[in-house]
């Protein structure tokens, strides 16, 4: 199990511990990361690529649709194509109304599936409801798989909110509409894991999600969720957007959540620009649960913003140039240097915070602002190593930074290769032949 512990507040939320695969969610558990595929899973090629995509860049699930025969049939070949790739992180099948009637009738898919996420205002309605969602729970329990049970403020179970509004309105000081629906929310994954309890599955088996839209409703609710039951939580602003307000939005969303120690998984569900790929999400993850000191995934490198003393585009082009360098040797780094994404490096763009900045980094140069004398004092561990200038500035920083590696983090032994476990189709289900034979890695 990895290593890293994440560092909690004080008033840090212990949850039950639940095994999805080969990962442990929960129970002081580093937050781990989820993403998930927006291919048709009946294309096993295209969904296996893009699940080993999002695997590279960083997801530790990965979650896929599986909404009918087609995309059934497919999840043994996605799954075996992962392990063709040297990938067993866990998948997660994500059901809506016809998931029991699809885990009842393909076990290959049951079987090739860690984890099933069933949403109960969209496993059925009326009196298939209840019966329904246990099915899929007597499915799980079969097959010794975990759910998450997703409540999504979009498909709220209308008959509990209906109840909840109609004893809300007796109350002699009632609460708004928007405090019941919260209530709403977190009292229908509570009853759900209770009904779940009910069928025999342990707390260790079930982890929960709220999902709103709202930033704040996510906070308040969760941190209601949190307050009344100690499972496993997965958080994640659900229908987030697109590019820089969604990104800010979620962020702003989890960070006081994870803060409290509420929160095991996270998922950020970013829209792709067109012609993007998917992996943005799991920058985002990385990088928020990084910035809030929770993870650390790679060197991290701050630059100043720069002002009217930086009038030359020497600065800027300074900092880029480190950034992509750095995210460069990272593919090399990772795994050869223990520790190495702890390392901190700082481009500073004058004199005036320039040295301070950089004495607080791992190592840090100071550029020449505006007017200043053309030379630039690089600081390693807070004291001065040496001044740079002239045209081979870039790379002799680099060198130094190549070299604080070098001399900084311990060598590892190359990652251990993943062993293959086999899930082999039941010959009794109808096969599904591959349309392409073999699977490249992205
Ligand atoms: S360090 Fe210098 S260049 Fe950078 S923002 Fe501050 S004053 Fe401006």
């Amino acid at each position: 199990m990895d290593a890293l512990r994440h560092r909690r507040s004080n008033h840090g939320r212990k949850s039950h511990g639940v095994e999805v695969g080969k990962v442990l969610i929960g129970n002081g558990e580093p937050v781990r990361i989820q993403a998930m595929t927006d291919t048709d899973t009946s294309d096993h090629e295209a969904t296996a690529c893009q699940a080993a995509q999002l695997i590279e860049a960083g997801a530790e699930l990965v979650r896929i649709t599986v909404d009918r025969d087609e995309a059934a049939l497919a999840v043994p070949v996605i799954r075996e194509r992962l392990f063709e790739m040297g990938m067993d992180q866990p998948l997660i099948g994500d059901f809506h109304y016809n998931g029991h009637d699809l885990l009842k009738r393909f076990p290959s898919m049951a079987r090739a599936l860690d984890k099933y996420r069933i949403n109960p205002g969209n496993v059925g309605f009326g009196r298939h409801r209840d019966d329904r969602f246990a099915q899929i729970i007597d499915c799980a329990l079969e097959h010794e798989r975990p759910v998450r049970i997703g409540v999504n403020w979009g498909s709220l179970d209308q008959r509990l909110l209906q109840e909840l509004m109609d004893r809300n309105a007796r109350e002699s000081e009632p609460s708004s509409a928007k405090t019941v629906m919260y209530k709403a929310l977190a009292q229908s994954a509570i009853l759900s894991a209770e009904a779940a309890n009910r069928r025999g599955m342990g707390n260790d088996k079930i982890i929960l999600s709220v999902k709103l839209s709202d930033p704040l409703g996510l906070i308040r609710v969760n941190e209601d969720l949190a307050g009344q039951s100690d499972h496993a939580l997965h958080l994640g602003l659900t229908e987030a957007g697109m590019g820089r307000p969604a990104i800010v939005a979620s962020s702003a969303a989890l960070s006081p959540l994870l803060l409290q120690g509420i929160g095991d998984t996270i998922r950020i569900s970013l829209t792709p620009r067109p012609g993007q790929d998917r992996c943005e999400e799991v920058r985002v993850a990385r990088d928020l649960l990084q910035s809030i000191g929770m993870r650390a995934f790679s060197p991290r490198i701050s630059a100043c913003p720069g002002c009217g003393r930086t009038t030359s585009s020497k600065f800027r082009n300074l900092a880029d140039d480190i950034q992509k360098i750095v995210d460069q040797r990272m593919i090399a780094w990772n795994g050869k240097y223990q520790g190495v994404e702890n390392l901190k490096i700082a481009v500073m763009g004058c004199i005036v915070n320039g040295p301070g900045e950089s004495q607080h980094a791992n190592v840090g140069i100071s550029l020449p602002g505006t007017g200043e004398e053309p030379i630039a004092p690089v600081f390693v561990d807070g004291k001065k190593y040496a001044t740079l200038r002239g045209k081979a500035l870039t790379k002799n920083f680099v060198d130094i930074i190549d070299d604080y590696v070098e001399t900084h983090f311990s060598k590892v032994n190359d990652l251990k290769k993943i062993k293959p476990k086999s899930t082999k189709p039941n010959q009794k289900e109808p096969s599904v032949s591959p349309t392409h034979s073999i699977i490249r890695g992205p």
